[in-house]
Order: structure tokens, then sequence, then C-alpha cells
């Protein structure tokens, strides 16, 4: 320390420079962190070295003490500034803060769900805060199983959950926890509320972009249809939306959840029935054979959680 500290001097004193400069300099080699460094590396650095650093000396204590004070106006936010020796440079790194890094880490994970028009709070859904009750073991306990699964064997066929419940009771929360789950461990979900994406295909015809909503909603990795037969539907949505999409997802083997208000029964008998009034049970059938194919039928009961 007793050499960098002459060093240091010497450095200022040898500057015959105006007193603005000589201050900003004597502010800086006065910095903990800039003496240490300069003592750690000093078999490398020359005088002249030091000098042509200081700039980078000069914005690494300024930055700091932005990163120390929070302010928000710091070159790189999230980061913590350090020096570094580049040859006989010194320079300064940004270097991500643990924190900067946990939020990365949640937003790759919160980006791996893919939410069509599902409500907000859903996103804060996670199977391992999930509160249970008898009403919600069973499905509680197929979720985990599915996560297993699906885990330890990704490209095998696992079949998905079909949730039936009355309003309320956590059908949604529970399929927003299980993309959740699946998302920390790396996995690419698409929940979507049939209702709304069914209302979205047919503006999409108008201009013509039916195709390529309807492509990549069937070949999402893993798809949650939620609140299906909440509405009637048009025969176009169930034959041409929904039976696309299942039966391409059935001869890709890729897994794929539901929620409704109905039992699979109370399905086939809902989409039999066209808005038009069109009685169609084979339609119906074909659907229901693919859904079944596709998922496992599992009851949620429990008080309606919905305020108000
Ligand atoms: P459903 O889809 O069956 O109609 P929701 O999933 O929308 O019901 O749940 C209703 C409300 O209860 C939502 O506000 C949801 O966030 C909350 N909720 C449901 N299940 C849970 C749970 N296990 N833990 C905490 N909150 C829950
Ligand atoms: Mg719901």
């Amino acid at each position: 320390m007793e050499d960098v500290g002459k060093e240091l001097n010497r450095i200022i004193k040898s500057r015959g420079v105006d007193g603005r400069y000589r201050q900003m300099m004597e502010e800086v080699l006065a910095d903990k962190d800039v003496r240490d460094f300069i003592e750690d590396h000093k078999e490398k650095l020359s005088q002249a070295d030091i000098e042509k650093s200081f700039a980078k000396l000069y914005e690494f204590v300024q930055e700091k003490k932005k990163y120390l004070a929070g302010d928000p106006s710091m070159i790189a936010p999230g980061y913590e500034p350090q020096l570094s020796l580049n040859f006989h440079f010194i320079d300064v790194t940004y270097v991500p803060t643990d924190e900067l890094l946990r939020l990365k880490r949640e937003e790759e994970i919160r980006n791996r769900v893919n939410s069509l028009d599902m409500p907000k709070d859903i996103r804060k859904a996670s199977l391992r805060n999930f509160e249970s009750d008898s009403g919600r073991k069973e499905a509680l306990v197929a979720a985990f199983e599915f996560v297993d699964n699906y885990e330890e064997n990704p490209k095998s066929f696992n079949r998905g959950l079909y949730l039936v419940g009355s309003f309320g009771v956590g059908k949604t929360y529970l399929l927003g926890a299980v993309a959740h789950e699946l998302a920390v461990k790396g996995f690419e979900t698409t929940l979507l509320h049939f209702p709304t994406f069914a209302g979205e295909m047919k503006q999409a015809i108008s201009n013509d972009k039916v195709g390529p909503k309807l492509d990549e909603v069937k070949r999402s990795p893993i798809l949650m249809i939620d609140d299906i037969g909440a509405d009637s539907m048009s025969a176009w949505i169930r034959d041409e939306v929904l039976g696309v999409i299942l039966q391409h997802r059935m001869q890709e083997q890729l897994p794929t959840f539901f929620s409704s208000n109905f039992n699979m029964d109370q399905l086939e008998k809902h989409l039999s029935v066209t808005q038009r009034g069109d009685e169609e049970p084979l339609k119906a059938q074909r659907i229901m054979e693919r859904i079944r194919y596709l998922s496992k039928e599992i009851f949620v009961a429990g008080e309606n959680r919905r305020n108000g």
C-alpha cells in the first residue's frame, strides 16, 4: 500500500493541470477499491498505464456511487461495476447482480407461458403454494404426476387433465399453476381462454389470419384450453378450429389440458347442438373421442373462491 500511495501522489503531482482535473484525480485515487486494485496489480501497472486508464477509473468511481445509492441514471442498472485488467489497461466491467439474475430467470420462466386472454392473477399461480383441500386433492395429485412424467419423458405421450367443476373452484388457477411449474422446468405452454379465442378466430377470417393463428396454437408443446363449452359453438369453430387443433395434437401426441363447467358427457351434448340449433351428434362424438384420448377427466370441488 505504501508504494501505491506514493505512486498515486506522484501521478497527481506530475500533472501540472488545473484544479478541477486534479480534484477528480484525487477523488478517484482516494477510492479504496481503486487503491486495492492498483495495489493488487502493481507488478503489471506502470504510472503511465494508470494515467492512461484514468477515464475508466473515474467512470468506475462514479458508477459505483450510483450503484450503491440505487441511482437509476447509472450506465447499466442491475449491474455492479468492477475493475478489471485488460493487458496494460484498467477497464470497468459490469457484472450482473444476483437480484438481476433472479429477475431475468423469472422473466424467462414467465415467457415460457404464452397466456392468451387469461386473467392476470393466473400468472402468479403456483403448484408449490397451491391451497389444497379434499375437493382439489385429486386434481393436485394428478397435476404433480403429469409434471413428473412429462419432465421424465417429454417425448412420449403424456395425457393431460380435463378439469371439471363449477364456477370459481380453481380450475383455471390450477392450469396456470401447472403451466408455471412446467415453465420452471424449461417447458413451454400455451394457455388460452377458449371462448375468447373462438371469437378471435372468427375475426381472423376477414383478414386471412386463421391459418397462422391456428398453427401456432395447435403446435404448442403443451396446450391448455380453458373454459371449453362456456359458449355455444358454431359448427365452424367446433369442426374447423377445435377439431383441427385436437386432430393435430392427437397425431403428434402433444399434451393437451382442458377445463370446463361440463363433464365430458355433458360437453358431448353441448357440442352436438350448434349455435344455429342444428343437431349433429356424430360431429360432437368425433370431437369427444379426441378429447377423451388426450385427457383424463378429473373433478374439482369446493366453494366458489371468487370474491364478489
Ligand atoms: P374456475 O376457473 O374454476 O372458475 P379460478 O381458477 O378462476 O376458478 O379461481 C377462482 C379464484 O380463486 C381466482 O381468483 C383464483 O386466483 C383463486 N384461487 C383458485 N384456486 C386457488 C388456490 N389453490 N390457491 C389460491 N388461490 C386460488
Ligand atoms: Mg376458469
